[in-house]
């Protein structure tokens, strides 16, 4: 099962969530949400800090960066470490894995992996303890498939 981002469901679920845990509710969030939930692909908070708060002094920065941080730490943003996407956020869903377009940036989700449970015979076999995990798929997404052929 995959299931295509679609921006409107995801800003009004990562508003709820956020207004269910007691964050603030400010005009300030609201642009930063309509922003992420905007954005094609993947993108760097400096990159929002760009846009919103030099161009068009809509936001501070560190209204931007507390935002993205919560939704990090809630599961609605997931952060890349991958080489040519380093410090980069894309959309996500709690308890979902984003799937990355390499060719059109686009994403997609499936229900998230547990990775301890699947490697746990192997890092026993090793004494190796799990403190945490790093996933991330990149690949080529159907249409993106399909109009190369
Ligand atoms: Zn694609």
């Amino acid at each position: 099962m995959s299931t295509h981002f679609n921006d409107l469901p995801w800003r009004t679920a990562a508003e709820a969530a956020m207004q269910t845990a007691h964050q603030r509710s400010s005009m300030a969030r609201h642009i930063i949400l309509d922003w992420i939930a905007c954005s094609a692909g993947w993108f760097t908070t400096e990159t929002i800090v760009q846009q919103l708060v030099y161009q068009q002094g809509s936001v501070s920065r560190p209204s931007v960066y507390r935002t993205v941080d919560w939704l990090r730490a809630a599961g609605w943003l997931v952060r890349l470490h991958g080489q040519h996407v380093d410090r980069t956020y894309v959309r996500s869903l709690p308890g979902f894995q984003p799937l990355i377009c390499t060719n059109c940036g686009g994403i997609q989700a499936i229900a998230a992996v547990d990775l301890g449970s699947v490697l746990a015979p192997q890092l026993d076999c090793v004494g190796f303890r799990l403190r945490s995990q790093c996933l991330e798929i990149y690949g080529v997404c159907r249409d993106c498939q399909q109009h190369r052929e």
